[in-house]
């Protein structure tokens, strides 16, 4: 009969207990809403104002300006720009916790994007003499399907990075096919360089959101640690993967691997014989 009473007490004891557990986590997930929303709505009040501002002083930079003033303006314009982009990072990481951020897939050609992403860049990259270098597989067909927009953000944020932390030597992007897997042909991205380098302890995480290798106190560069996080999640949504070699002082290479419907290898044609 105790045995059977101390039973009832134990059962009674884990029913308490677990349902304590599902309100922690209830509460957890209550709060991981509030801050994913109060996040949405901060970027996005701030955001608005801030078009504003940019877009007026891009405005004042086409007019009759003394050079102090195009200095002025263009300092409002760059740094107004600078925290636009701070806030669409904010608002993209807090949207994909949510999970509300969504995929336009359509037919583009990724040659061309990674052309764009890479005269953007250039600038940056001629300032300190570093090689921008682009090896395309030529057998890569045109014909791939995905959220061109998202895939540009990645590949933005990579070659943004190399060329951040490399002060002299190469950045070398590479699109290769390497065959079919179930969704689609299979695209490997990889973008590598020679800079300051990554050290094995930190390797994972540079993935993890807000991080940065180098504390804040002592920081080099610039930037919110958003990138990153933002970029994994979004290859992830993809259904591919992203991952990272590098070893300290020498260089980084950041590999994307993508199953893409619609790509198509090209195989050369042989010449049809002659009748
Ligand atoms: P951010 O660039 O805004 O700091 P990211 O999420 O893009 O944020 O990168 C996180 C951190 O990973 C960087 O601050 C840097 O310490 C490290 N990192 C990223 N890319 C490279 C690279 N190519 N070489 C060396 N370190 C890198």
């Amino acid at each position: 009969n105790g045995d059977y009473v101390s039973l009832v007490r134990n059962i009674t004891e884990a029913l308490r207990y677990q349902a304590e557990l599902i309100e922690a986590q209830e509460r957890a997930e209550a709060a991981a809403r509030a801050k994913s929303a109060f996040l949405a709505n901060m970027s996005h009040e701030i955001r608005t104002p801030m078009n504003g501002v940019v877009g007026m002083a891009d405005l004042l930079s086409e007019t009759d300006l003394d050079r102090e003033q195009a200095m002025f303006t263009d300092t409002i314009r760059s740094s107004g720009q600078a925290l636009v982009t701070i806030i669409n990072d904010i608002l993209d990481f807090s949207k994909m916790d949510a999970g509300r951020m969504e995929l336009h897939p359509e037919p583009f050609d990724l040659e061309k994007t990674i052309h764009e992403v890479l005269t953007l860049l250039a600038p940056s990259a001629r300032a300190k003499g570093i090689e921008l270098i682009l090896d395309y597989d030529m057998f890569l067909t045109r014909d791939l399907v995905a959220d061109p927009g998202r895939l540009r953000q990645v590949l933005t944020n990579l070659v943004g990075n190399a060329v951040k932390f490399t002060d002299s030597g190469y950045v070398l992007v590479r699109a290769v096919g390497v065959g079919v897997s179930g969704d689609g042909h299979v695209v490997h991205l990889t973008v590598e360089d020679t800079g300051i380098g990554i050290a094995p302890e930190n390797q994972e995480r540079v993935f993890g959101e807000f991080r940065q290798v180098e504390e804040a106190a002592n920081r080099r560069f610039e930037g919110t640690g958003l990138g990153l996080a933002i970029t994994q999640r979004i290859i992830a949504l993809m259904g591919g993967k992203i991952w990272l070699e590098s070893e300290l002082g020498v260089g980084s290479c950041f590999g994307v691997s993508l199953a893409l419907p619609g790509a198509e290898r090209m195989v050369p044609q042989p010449a049809l014989p002659k009748a």
